[in-house]
């Protein structure tokens, strides 16, 4: 005799087919989509070439002060390892001559040398396309919204403090690439002890995210003293960084820096992974080290014409982020930053994404997009359309698949 369950198959058939046709072409595509762990060996092949060119021993690479003194600041040097023509290195000059470039040994190993699209290989090295002068240095108008120096408050109750022009890789999309100048340079403790001044005489300031550059550049030291003296004030209640050394130079998570940071909970680290192949076996430590010192990690991931502007490669990426317990947090439409025009996408590329991911995936593999409002309007959420009417008595939407439903919008 057969079971309810019998008849439950006969008739739910259907709607589990139907289910696996919605992510049928994902399934097909996420294997030629490869995450940095799924292509270990060509990494590791880079990482054993540049440690060659540098006559590096595995413990210098392990050591994010050699990482930062060894990063990758000449054409010439960059072009040996990726088999770069002449005229591509000379091209990287030119747009270096206004655009600083520094890349950490890691990063550079990341880059998949066989493919000249690699999304890793776009974030890094120079492209002829920054001289085109489209856009504007400041179009967030940072400057217009400075209380203190380091300091950009744009909300009622938290702002960032910009501790450093620092970073492990200078992204060739950098938002703040006016600030990145020439020379790298710390704010100093008297800088940020007047910039915490201020979060301690505004006592509405609940929120404090510590950034740059990145805020992981300074050393250990300073990095407890920053925490200490904002611990010191009472109503700061949460702390956050805003750092991508777990993407560009892992190595600096090192257990000392978590066993600072886990003495001044609740601690938030936002992170900057955008595109697979920047999940590697040490942003996999890096960030599970973080985790295990019950830092929750959230990514903040920009939307790049070339890097991720693709359905299935955020599809991948938000999937990996979560295997190592980073929750997408943001997508960011890109910023008309001066010289980043070859990166900037429609509109429509972020909503397109946006519908994929909703139902296809995890709910917590699907952040929430952002479009900046110039000269500092904020940060301004945009989803697809799924309430298609609401009036007094009823709403109408459309589900994920695009059924149309209807619920009743009165209380009696
Ligand atoms: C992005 C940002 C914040 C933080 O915004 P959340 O939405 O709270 O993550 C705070 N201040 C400034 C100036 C920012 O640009």
């Amino acid at each position: 005799m057969g079971t309810v369950y019998d008849v439950y198959r006969e008739n739910n058939g259907n709607r589990f087919e139907e289910l696996k046709r919605s992510i049928e072409t994902y399934e097909q595509v996420k294997g030629t989509i490869k995450t940095g762990l799924e292509d270990r060996e060509k990494i590791a092949r880079q990482k054993a070439r540049i440690m060659e060119r540098l006559g590096a021993t595995e413990e210098q690479w392990k050591d994010y002060r050699w990482q930062l003194k060894n990063r990758f600041t000449r054409a010439e040097d960059i072009a040996e390892m990726l088999g770069l023509s002449a005229e591509e290195t000379d091209r990287i000059k030119a747009v270096g001559e206004r655009y600083r470039f520094a890349i950490s040994p890691y990063y550079l190993s990341v880059i998949d040398p066989d493919n000249p699209s690699c999304g890793v290989r776009r974030q890094a090295i120079p492209s002829f396309d920054e001289l085109n002068d489209q856009g504007e240095l400041d179009p967030m108008d940072e400057a217009g919204w400075t209380p203190e120096e380091l300091i950009t408050r744009r909300y009622p109750d938290r702002l960032i403090i910009k501790v450093t022009n620092i970073c492990g890789m200078y992204c060739r999309f950098c938002q703040r690439r006016r600030m990145i100048g020439e020379h790298d340079a710390h704010a100093d403790r008297e800088q940020i002890g007047k910039a915490i001044d201020y979060v301690r005489k505004n006592k509405e300031i609940r929120d404090v995210l510590i950034t740059g550059g990145d805020a992981f550049m300074h050393d250990d030291a300073t990095i407890e003293w920053m925490l200490e003296e904002l611990r010191s004030i009472p109503h700061v209640e949460i702390i956050r960084f805003g750092t991508r050394a777990p993407v560009t130079l892992p190595q600096r998570i090192t257990d000392s820096l978590v066993n600072i940071l886990k003495k001044y909970h609740p601690i938030y680290v936002n992170t900057h992974f955008n595109n697979p192949r920047e999940i590697t076996e040490e942003s996999k430590a890096a960030c599970e080290k973080l985790a295990n010192a019950g830092i929750p990690l959230g990514n903040q991931m920009v939307l790049l014409n070339g890097v991720n502007n693709d359905k299935y490669v955020v599809c991948k990426l938000n999937q990996a982020l979560l295997t190592i317990r980073v929750k997408p947090y943001y997508i960011f439409h890109p910023k008309t930053v001066k010289g980043t025009s070859h990166f900037w996408v429609r509109v429509e590329e972020g909503l397109e994404i946006m519908d994929y991911l909703r139902g296809r995936t995890s709910g917590m593999a699907v952040p929430t997009y952002i479009v900046n409002g110039p000269k500092g309007l904020g940060k301004t959420p945009i989803l697809p359309n799924y309430l298609c009417y609401i009036g007094k008595d009823k709403a109408v939407f459309r589900s994920w698949q695009g059924k149309v439903f209807t619920i009743q919008n009165e209380i009696r």
